[in-house]
């Protein structure tokens, strides 16, 4: 595996690629890697011919400087999961390579950053289009994998593609869960043993959530039976329990319409915000 820190290293190497008819694959992640970012890997493996992962905590997605800080850094132990996997290129650039000045921009995501976690951390999508739009700029892929671990991300990466006209396809990837559910993420390695046995709670109300609603049972008493479960242990914090229309993402009084619906969650467990989020079948 080729390891390259700036971009003035990487973009000629994958111009090589590109003019010999390669297919450039792409997963962009902040690192802390587990099963979850390594199936990306894999779907990108299957799906191009050079595969490139980049490892960026970015700062202007945060909007909690103190998230910003405990977020979780272990370069070494990445790379050597990457290069296991078959990972061809690890792009790990400083801050400076990525914003060689401030990105002022700000992107119209319509509605899409207004709800859900655009509406609990203003700016954050944001950010996170600023640090796509410049890693796919630098990367230029043909193809882009995302889990739908954050299935709000994949509709605004696709928004994004829109408004700068990048012909890349958004490749959306399943959620990898542990074995009790919890969806993995790089956080859980900040939860301590209780939190850690406390964040399966959020699966398992998914699910029942999804057994209720199939049961005809209103979104308004489900939602309020899931607040109520949560706040039987001041552990959680819940930030929001929604059940949307899986394609709009706006939220939903009842489940009348035709296309698939989506429970979406986000809770604190001790310090630690959790997403996750259920596409109903
Ligand atoms: P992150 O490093 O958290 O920014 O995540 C990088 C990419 O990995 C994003 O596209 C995430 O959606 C994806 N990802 C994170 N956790 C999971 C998971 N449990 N299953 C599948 N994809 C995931």
């Amino acid at each position: 595996m080729i390891i390259v820190r700036n971009k003035a290293e990487l973009m000629p190497i994958l111009e090589r690629q590109r003019v010999n008819g390669k297919i450039i694959g792409f997963v962009p992640t902040m690192g802390a890697l587990h099963a979850g970012h390594i199936s990306l890997i894999e779907n990108s493996l299957k799906q191009s011919d050079f595969t490139v992962c980049s490892i960026f905590v970015n700062p202007t997605q945060f909007n909690d400087k103190a998230d910003l800080e405990r977020y979780p850094r272990m370069p070494e132990k990445d790379a050597a999961m990457l290069e296991k996997a078959g990972c061809h290129m690890l792009y790990m650039p400083e801050v400076m390579d990525i914003y060689p000045e401030t990105d002022t921009r700000v992107f119209d995501f319509g509605h899409l950053d207004k709800v859900l976690e655009g509406a609990h951390r203003a700016g954050h999508f944001n950010g996170v289009g600023q640090v796509v739009s410049r890693l796919f700029d630098i990367v230029k892929p043909q193809k882009a994998f995302f889990g739908l671990k954050d299935y709000q991300q994949v509709a605004i990466i696709k928004k994004l593609c829109e408004i700068q006209n990048y012909q890349i396809e958004i490749i959306p990837c399943p959620i990898l869960r542990e074995t009790d559910g919890l969806a993995m993420s790089s956080r859980n390695m900040l939860l301590n043993e209780e939190e850690r046995k406390a964040a399966s709670l959020i699966p398992q109300l998914m699910q029942e959530a999804q057994a209720r609603l199939k049961n005809a049972e209103p979104i308004d008493s489900v939602k309020k039976y899931v607040f109520e479960k949560l706040s039987h242990n001041p552990i959680y914090k819940p930030d929001y329990f929604e059940v949307c229309d899986a394609n709009t993402l706006l939220p939903l009084n009842s489940l009348t319409i035709k296309g698939p619906s989506i429970i979406l969650i986000a809770c604190f467990v001790g310090k630690i915000r959790l997403i996750d989020n259920l596409v109903m079948n």
